[in-house]
């Protein structure tokens, strides 16, 4: 485990740095604008699902050992590749000594084979403008610390779990469901704050948007698997962007989503 990660943690409040329980086994730290889940009860195995953008690691780091102590994850999984969710994967990869997963589409986005159409700025505002600033120079390359998940939809080390394939946002985007519970860890492929909104992103309401307009590549795949989502009929989501939501209203809204994505996801000049 590389230490030097820990030595000069004394310069950043940790304090400040909790997750917030959502189930006895499920717990999400917000890292700035977007959340990293945390699999497993309390002191027990957990698996990371995500990692935020990059120069987190220190303070995910701290939020996991405030849950788990110095219990390392058994792997990283990632819902795509995006700089926001992979920001900090490959030191915390390193730090933990653990693997990386990700779907076979979206392998070649997160070690440099294939780079990501260029965000849309036209569609501009909100997450976009605010995470602008800390946009990577260069692609990730998570190189040999990355695997490719199983084609069968299990999920390594959550035997609960499996995954729904879903692309549009990205080629490979995946979501985590729990058939048990109907709990959905959903990524991009839709969220709960407007990420066209700067407001939204202060003052976060609990309302089902699409995917992240700016960074999202097809439109059509999208549309699909919003409606794959909803056929699901989720108890529970954490999204990648936005505070948890559940129950009725989180069903209902999705499935306004999946019958009206045309008109209330897709940004007006993308519409064809
Ligand atoms: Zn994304
Ligand atoms: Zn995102």
């Amino acid at each position: 485990m590389d230490k030097d990660i820990r030595k000069d943690n004394e310069d950043l409040d940790m304090d400040h740095a909790v997750s917030e329980e959502v189930l006895e086994d499920i717990a999400f730290y917000r890292a700035l604008l977007v959340n990293v889940c945390m699999i497993g009860k309390p002191n027990d195995t957990w698996v990371l699902i995500d990692t935020g953008v990059m120069r987190y690691t220190k303070r995910i780091i701290a939020a996991a050992e405030k849950r788990y102590g110095n219990k390392p994850p058994e792997a990283i999984i990632l819902t795509h590749g995006h700089f926001d969710h992979v920001g900090s994967a490959k030191e915390l990869a390193k730090y933990w000594d653990v693997p990386i997963y990700v779907h076979q589409n979206e392998l070649g986005y997160v070690t440099g084979k294939e780079v990501y159409p260029p965000a849309d700025p036209t569609v501009g505002g909100g997450m976009f403008s605010l995470l602008s600033p800390i946009f990577p120079q260069d692609p990730v390359n998570l190189k040999s610390l990355v695997k490719p998940l199983p084609e069968n939809g299990e999920l390594p080390f959550l035997k609960e779990w499996r995954y729904v394939y879903t692309p549009g946002h990205t080629p490979g985007h995946i979501c985590l469901f729990r058939e048990r519970d109907r709990t959905l860890i959903s990524g991009d492929a839709f969220v709960t704050e407007n990420p066209e909104s700067t407001m939204a992103v202060f003052f976060p309401l609990q309302k089902v948007y699409g995917p992240p307009a700016y960074f999202t590549g097809d439109w059509d795949l999208a549309e699909e698997s919003v409606k794959k989502l909803a056929a699901l009929e989720p108890e529970l989501v954490i999204p990648g962007h936005g505070l948890p939501m559940e129950g009725e209203s989180l069903r209902e809204q999705l499935n306004e989503l999946a019958n009206n994505f045309l008109e209330l996801a897709i940004p007006k000049n993308k519409k064809h």
